[in-house]
């Protein structure tokens, strides 16, 4: 509970990326108040140094100072604040407390990662400073030569806390490495989602329908293939705009994407063309196996409710969907056929089902389109 408490402290109600930082901020603050602590003990209990304890403990005082500048939401400070304290905390270990050959020096090569981690992108100059400061810093006390130490240890106990502190630097490397591939590789599955799917319907994109339909048509051709194509086009949308609204327009796009998607086989590639328009690609299907899904699909739609909201709850409407076919094989004349050449006859197609009144099923052939009969 304690602990949840100190992790969120400072969280702002409303998401945003800076709760993220403060979250990581808490994390860092904890970690390291703890290994101070942990650090302090090691010097009462088994070196017996209470002058090294008590500098320790004051330092996990200053420390816990960042949660009150988070928990005031100062967040900017309270990182300076902590790196600060950290800056102090071992250039005192380094050359006052002990000596360079305890290797307390080698925490400042925490730095660079470290303000990586706490600060965001536009705080460059902290990040500078910081690290230009841990540099200075590092080379300071590397090279400090203090005759007469607050503690003095024997050489096998400056080589255990020498080579701990080694340890602890890596793995505060690798924790950080982590942390940002893990990030990196969130932004990216995001980023690979927004570039090839709708965001109302969540079925592929026009962009991503190009792709794979421009492999799909290459394959058919190449292996002299049955490829079919089919355009859908929803009937008098722009009514069901106006008569209900937007959002119940925007409603009706989702369901009927999620019928067409659940009555077609996994090869098969639904994408969202444009506003109120769908296409699929259909591998390995001729014109009639086509034409008998296309009439599937469209039934589909027809029957499907789509509730009305708001004051009008519990109460449903329909809509219905006009399709144009067109096929690899059957528009061949002479040499291979395009992705652009399938969508301009499947719209030509499409245009005389709308001409005949909706509804309806209609495929390309080279001298017109003509309709199926229902
Ligand atoms: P037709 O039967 O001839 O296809 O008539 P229609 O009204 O469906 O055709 P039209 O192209 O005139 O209207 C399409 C409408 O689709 C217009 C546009 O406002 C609407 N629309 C396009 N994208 C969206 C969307 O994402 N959400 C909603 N709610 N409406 C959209
Ligand atoms: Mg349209
Ligand atoms: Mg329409």
């Amino acid at each position: 509970m304690a602990l949840s408490a100190l992790i969120n402290l400072g969280i702002k109600k409303t998401a945003n990326s800076t709760n993220i930082k403060v979250t990581i901020t808490n994390w860092v603050t904890i970690i390291t108040c703890g290994l101070t602590l942990f650090y302090a003990l090691y010097f009462y209990a088994f070196l017996a140094q209470r002058d090294a304890t008590l500098i320790n403990l004051f330092f996990v005082a200053c420390y816990a100072g960042t949660f009150l500048l988070t928990s005031c939401h100062y967040y900017r400070a309270a990182k300076l604040w902590f790196f600060s304290v950290f800056i102090c905390h071992i250039i005192i270990l380094t050359t006052q407390v002990f000596s360079p050959a305890v290797g307390f020096q080698f925490y400042f090569l925490i730095l660079p990662s470290g303000v990586f981690l706490l600060f965001d992108e536009d705080e460059s100059y902290e990040k500078v400073i910081i690290c230009i400061l841990g540099i200075i810093a590092f080379f300071v006390c590397h090279n400090y030569q203090n005759e007469a130490p607050l503690v003095l240890l024997p050489v096998e106990i400056e080589k255990v806390i020498f080579i701990f502190s080694i340890i602890i630097v890596m793995l505060e490397n690798f924790i950080v490495m982590s942390v940002f591939s893990l990030a990196i590789s969130r932004h990216q599955a995001v980023l690979n989602e927004m570039a090839t799917k709708d965001v109302l319907t969540g079925i592929n994109n026009r962009r991503t329908f190009m792709l794979v339909g421009e492999e799909l048509v290459a394959h058919a051709n190449r292996y002299n293939k049955q490829l079919s194509f089919l355009l859908f086009d929803i009937d008098f949308f722009k009514k069901i705009n106006d008569s209900y609204g937007h959002l119940v327009g925007d409603q009706a796009l989702r369901l009927v994407a999620r019928v067409l998607r659940n009555n077609l086989r996994e090869s098969d590639s639904l994408a969202r063309y444009g506003g109120e328009e769908f296409v699929v690609l259909l591998p390995e299907t001729d014109e009639l196996a086509a034409k008998e899904l296309a009439e599937k699909l469209r039934e589909a739609v027809e029957n499907l409710s789509i509730p009305l909201k708001g004051n009008q709850e519990n109460k449903f409407f329909n809509c219905t969907v006009s399709i144009g076919i067109s096929s690899t094989l059957s528009s061949r004349n002479n040499g291979d056929i395009s992705l652009n050449d399938l969508v301009q006859q499947a719209d030509e197609a499409l245009y005389q089902a709308k001409g005949t009144g909706r509804n309806c099923v209609v495929k390309y052939t080279s001298d017109k389109a003509v309709e199926f009969q229902i």
